[in-house]
């Protein structure tokens, strides 16, 4: 891509020679993902796949999927998106050519899914053959005042399980096929949302590893995955070490952190921050730079309780945080194998990443051979039956 060669290239391989950290992007389509390559990213490290939901062909099934009022009906719904997804999953998949790629389970808040307008909710009942006013009803029912502290996340998962089974099973399926039919492998990371307590990643991963084995069994195929969450609320940061049990990896979502920590909607932070900042009572924008007081302790405590419960656990962030210099610094500091950032931030990222280690190895010499270490080796793939 233009902009991203001669000069450019040699000053970037240059410092790519000094970093500790992987760089990755957030990407959810091949486009994206193709950007974050052509800008040297070493891997997805977020897909958010609530955005593949929301395309035109899909988000009448996904509405006749939560208003359904049997699982019957939401199977029949999930089905429609399945291929689709199988088809997402394996344009990532093939774009990254084996490069690791974090696909994050379903997170959106319940609300932006329902319909609002009748035009919509006349469809739905026709295709549902459910009456209007049921279905109005039932969207009354769903609404939340506090759709960001609501039912979203795994909160769906655990409630909505075949939401996350479809997902598994296409993402399974897309790497299956590409083992089969285009010889190459994949391991793919599978990553879920807005964990608060063990059990609900328990659960989730017991989910998971089924469908995971049902698919390889079906194709004959053998493809390692990881299973891993988001650390992106306090109440997970402080039981990371029970957490761990459950994850082979963690990504701090510090976008998440950061609102939960503060107790500041990030949707809402621009209309009294900016006099924050300019009046000294907040240093930065907490949304833009870590603060490494508050919520930079959390991640610290996730990573230190993390390593104590799994001492190969792979860390990584994937909050915005994770393109701005002075975060990945500090992400550095507390030992992540990765960031993770928007596909345009990912030469930044890396220049910052060896500033990181270079600043590491002149306060502290010896653990200069910790350097340069290629921290995906450390993963441990769950081995398939
Ligand atoms: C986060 O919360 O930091 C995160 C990466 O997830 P999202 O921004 O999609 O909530
Ligand atoms: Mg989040």
């Amino acid at each position: 891509a233009a902009g991203v060669g001669g000069d450019f290239a040699t000053v970037m391989a240059w410092v790519d020679k000094f970093r500790r950290m992987k760089v990755r992007a957030n990407a959810d389509t091949p486009h994206d993902a193709k950007t974050a390559r052509d800008f040297g990213a070493e891997g997805i490290g977020l897909c958010r796949t609530e955005h593949m939901f929301f395309e035109a062909d899909r988000i009448a099934a996904v509405r006749e999927m939560i208003l359904s009022a049997d699982l019957e009906g939401r199977k029949k719904a999930l089905a429609k998106i399945l291929p689709m997804q199988k088809g997402d999953f394996k344009g990532l998949f093939r774009e990254m050519k084996g490069l690791p790629v974090t696909i994050r389970l379903l997170d959106p808040p319940l609300h932006e899914f329902l319909p609002q307008e009748d035009k919509d909710i006349e469809a739905l009942s026709a295709t549902m053959g459910v009456s209007v006013q049921t279905l109005k009803h039932k969207v009354e029912f769903l609404h939340e005042f506090n759709p960001m502290l609501g039912h979203r996340g795994c909160r769906l998962g655990v409630t909505f399980p075949e939401i996350y089974d479809m997902q598994v099973q296409a993402i399974m399926e897309a790497a299956c096929e590409l083992v089969k039919d285009e010889g190459f492998q994949i391991v793919p990371e599978i990553m879920i949302p807005l964990v608060a307590v063990t059990k609900e990643l328990a659960i989730m991963r017991a989910n998971a590893v089924a469908v995971c084995e049902d698919v390889q069994k079906r194709y004959g195929v053998k493809v390692d995955y990881l299973i891993g969450t988001m650390i992106e609320l306090p109440r997970a940061a402080i039981t990371a070490d029970s957490i761990a049990t459950e994850a082979d990896f963690f990504s701090f979502g510090t976008n998440d952190l950061t609102q939960t920590t503060f107790g500041l909607s990030r949707d809402d932070a621009g209309k009294f921050l900016p006099f924050y900042v300019e009046n000294g009572i907040l240093e930065d924008d907490p949304f833009v730079t870590l603060d490494q007081n508050g919520v930079g302790a959390l991640v610290r405590m996730g990573c230190e309780k993390g390593r104590a419960t799994r001492p190969g656990i792979k860390l990584g962030i994937c909050g915005e945080h994770g393109g701005d210099p002075a975060s990945v610094i500090f992400c550095d500091s507390v030992g992540l194998d990765y960031v993770s950032c928007s596909p345009f931030r990912v030469p930044i990222a890396r220049l910052a990443a060896a500033h990181a280690t270079l600043n590491a190895q002149a306060a502290a010499p010896a653990k200069s051979a910790a350097a340069g270490k290629d921290s995906d080796a450390l993963q441990q793939p769950v081995a398939s039956a």
